[in-house]
């Protein structure tokens, strides 16, 4: 018998009952002598385990950020950066990663607080899921409203959703949204602590650009969501949700990198990751611009 493996499987149980809301277990109505011969073991679990379960859900992400700490040599792999042509200074991404590492999201993290705005962002979508004021609503499968934090420090926008978004109803989810979550991940957020949208809800077909009538029937939805979440930093992914924001920006190659302002937030432009995984050479470009968002983000943070 493995002792070592039995306890790990037997804690993680006692997680899981946990949180299921199960604190207690007979002990004495474990069958079996080996079983018996862990008891005492078992009885140290439940203790380590039930502090676990007085934590408050408030540290979570707390906890998160603890366990970048301990894998702090794990930089997630990013598929384009192996190329010869992109020099990526991982020192300075591990630096970074450092420093996020140091701070603390309870700020972000007010339950209260992202219970309403979950509530609130929950009424938008009701009201607009038969969305038909554009004539994207008579093509799209599903309306692609957002997902991600209620409270988030970030908030990332995209264009609009594309064949893989329009299938599941969340946004990011194809080849771009996935190395999108990855270069995130790698500047030490995770994609659950921001909140990831598009400019226009539902799918243009074939992939095409929204039209200026499509976004100007759709801009209230994200107008409505900016204000709710109030983030401290929106991040515009190419040119069309720059633009929307910024009508007199320039191109997204002139405008990335730029802190821009948006009424009361402000804005950092950086490539769409479609454009990235068409223009390998931009990447490096992108991930300055990735840092500068996580600096800006923890700087105001810790603020
Ligand atoms: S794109 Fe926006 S405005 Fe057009 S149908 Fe969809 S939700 Fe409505």
């Amino acid at each position: 018998m493995d002792y070592s493996a039995l306890l790990i499987q037997i804690a993680n149980q006692l997680y899981f009952l946990n949180q299921k809301g199960i604190k207690y277990l007979n002990i004495k109505a474990l069958p079996g002598l080996e079983v018996k011969s862990v008891i005492n073991g078992l009885e140290e679990i439940i203790s380590k385990e039930n502090v676990i379960s007085s934590e408050p859900r408030e540290n979570i992400t707390t906890k998160k950020l603890q366990k970048y700490k301990e894998n702090i040599e794990e930089l997630p792999e990013i598929d384009l950066i192996t190329e010869k042509s992109v020099k990526v200074d991982k020192n300075s991404i591990h630096n970074l990663k450092q420093k996020n590492i140091n701070h603390n999201f309870d700020q972000t993290t007010n339950l209260e607080d992202s219970q309403i705005k979950s509530v609130s962002l929950s009424k938008i979508l009701e009201k607009y899921r038969s969305c038909q004021n554009c004539a994207l609503g008579v093509t799209r499968k599903k309306l692609v409203f957002g997902s991600g934090l209620s409270n988030p420090p970030v908030i990332f926008i995209g264009e609009g959703p594309g064949a893989d978004e329009d299938v599941q109803g969340e946004p990011f989810v194809g080849r771009a949204g996935k190395l999108l979550t990855k270069m995130i991940s790698a500047i030490g957020i995770e994609r659950d602590d921001v909140y990831i949208t598009n400019i226009v809800k539902c799918r243009p077909p074939g992939n095409r650009n929204p039209t200026p009538a499509e976004i100007s029937c759709c801009l209230p939805i994200i107008k409505q969501q900016i204000e709710i979440l109030n983030p401290k930093l929106i991040v515009t992914l190419g040119n069309i949700p720059t633009k929307t924001f910024i009508p007199d920006a320039p191109g997204i190659t002139k405008a990335r990198g730029k802190m821009k302002q948006y009424e009361k937030w402000k804005i950092i432009p950086t490539f769409h990751p479609s454009y990235l995984l068409r223009n390998r050479t931009a990447m490096p470009l992108a991930w300055d611009d990735f840092k500068m968002i996580m600096e800006f983000t923890f700087k105001i943070t810790q603020s």
